[in-house]
């Protein structure tokens, strides 16, 4: 049997190794964190359209539905302005029928449990080196004994170890848009529940939302500066004053939110950038979601465009068979597009979503009322122009189950 290692265990790892199991191949995942990163700290990302399809394929998609973030309002505020309040049902009634948010965790979870009973996975550790000689690929890890693989894939996000490893520094593949993203747990301080509370200015944006599953709430500031900050990303006290100091002076509710950024233990921090890697294979190292193509946390569909990848190069891996490096190359081929797609639509989605004018500001509860208010085949249609909405509809997902060998 054909063994493929994966490093990284949170969306594109998991999908990767499921279709790789039900193909014939012996996938190996090891992944960084002593344990899984599940449950439901971290932030909640969006499954839509061929993502949705591909949950469907793996059996998975009741319980995805089931464990769904469940926020039902959104009220979108601006300094002096009465809030604007949304159903967001009606609102993702027009982005997709086939939509769902969910924590990231949670997502992570469901996926695990659905291949562990017959996929190898390795916690806490890292590779640290990789030797591919054309025959295969020699692997050491910063723990675990030195071992063969006929293929090494980089599932290991924006910050990927394979690709560092393979294809060079970060910095030369790495473009920041001009934002920055901040994310982490407090208690539900507002009683919000099942609501979403969103406020906007001039390049910033807050919001804060109830988790039911927890009883807490989680905090999220985005922000844009005219220059690249400086920072170190294994910094945390460095990056809590840098959202500190970005919000300190802002008012609204923020204050109050701010109390709990230095108790978080679950505080994110990270320039909303984009991997601009323009292949992701090269001879049996291959690289998938993020870590290839990462279209910018938050605003390029990246959890969707991680499934769907992971989905394809599984079956063209099978398809390939005893050719695993050309099952790379049609792999690249068959996803191109769909990913130049989405990364070409997420800058335009972060001006939306950090306004950048007053203008803008002014636009953005506007548009979001405008938007609820029109009929679902309408709503359909704006999201079906929007690039990001149009980029995760442009892959039909091909069809391998011809290529399935275990049940
Ligand atoms: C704050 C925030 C909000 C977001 N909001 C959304 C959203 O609303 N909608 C959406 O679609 N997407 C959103 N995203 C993006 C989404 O989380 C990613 O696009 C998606 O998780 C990509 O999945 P992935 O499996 O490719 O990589 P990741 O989810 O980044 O997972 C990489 C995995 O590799 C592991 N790893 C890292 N280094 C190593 C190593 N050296 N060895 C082994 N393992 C390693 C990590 O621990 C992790 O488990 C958001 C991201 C962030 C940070």
């Amino acid at each position: 049997m054909q063994r493929i290692l994966i490093s990284g265990a949170s969306v594109a790892g998991p999908v990767l190794a499921y279709w790789l199991r039900r193909y014939g191949f012996e996938p190996t995942v090891v992944e960084r964190t002593p344990a899984l990163r599940h449950g439901l700290g971290g932030h909640a990302v969006d499954l839509f359209g061929s993502g949705v399809e591909v949950a469907r394929r793996m059996e998975l998609w009741a319980q995805i539905h089931e464990a769904r973030t469940q926020t039902t309002t959104m009220s979108v505020e601006r300094h002096g302005k009465r809030p604007v309040t949304v159903d967001i049902d009606r609102l993702s009634a027009g982005i997709s029928d086939r939509h769902v948010e969910i924590l990231r965790g949670e997502l992570t979870k469901l996926l695990y449990e659905a291949t562990r009973s017959d996929v190898e996975y390795v916690f806490g550790d890292s590779i640290a080196t990789l030797d591919d000689d054309g025959d295969g690929v020699d692997v050491t890890f910063e723990h675990a004994a030195p071992r063969r693989f006929d293929l090494v894939i980089g599932a290991d996000g924006m910050h990927s170890t394979v690709r560092r490893l393979v294809f060079g520094p970060e910095e030369a593949v790495r473009r920041h848009l001009g934002g920055y993203l901040a994310v982490y747990s407090m208690p539900d301080l507002f009683a919000l529940q099942d609501r979403m509370l969103v406020h906007v200015s001039v390049d910033r944006m807050v919001s804060t939302y109830g988790v039911h599953q927890t009883g807490q709430a989680r905090a999220a500031f985005l922000f844009r500066t005219a220059t690249e900050l400086p920072y170190d990303y294994r910094d945390r006290e460095q990056q809590r004053r840098i959202v500190a100091d970005a919000f300190g002076e802002y008012g609204w509710t923020v204050p109050r939110l701010l109390e709990h950024l230095a108790a978080a233990d679950d505080f994110y921090f990270d320039a909303i950038s984009q991997i601009t890697l323009d292949s992701w294979q090269r001879g049996r190292v291959g690289l998938v979601g993020d870590a290839g193509f990462c279209p910018g946390p938050a605003i390029g569909g990246g959890t969707s465009l991680a499934a769907v990848t992971a989905y394809v190069l599984a079956g063209e891996l099978a398809a390939a068979r005893s050719d695993l490096p050309s099952g790379l190359r049609n792999y690249e081929r068959k996803v191109r597009e769909f990913v130049d797609l989405s990364r070409a639509a997420a800058p335009k989605v972060m001006k939306s979503v950090i306004p950048g004018s007053a203008t803008a500001v002014r636009l953005v509860p506007w548009a979001t009322a405008m938007l609820v208010r029109l009929p679902t085949p309408v709503q359909k249609l704006v999201w079906a122009q929007n690039g990001v909405g149009k980029a995760l509809g442009s892959l039909p997902l091909p069809n391998y189950s011809d290529l399935i060998r275990t049940p």
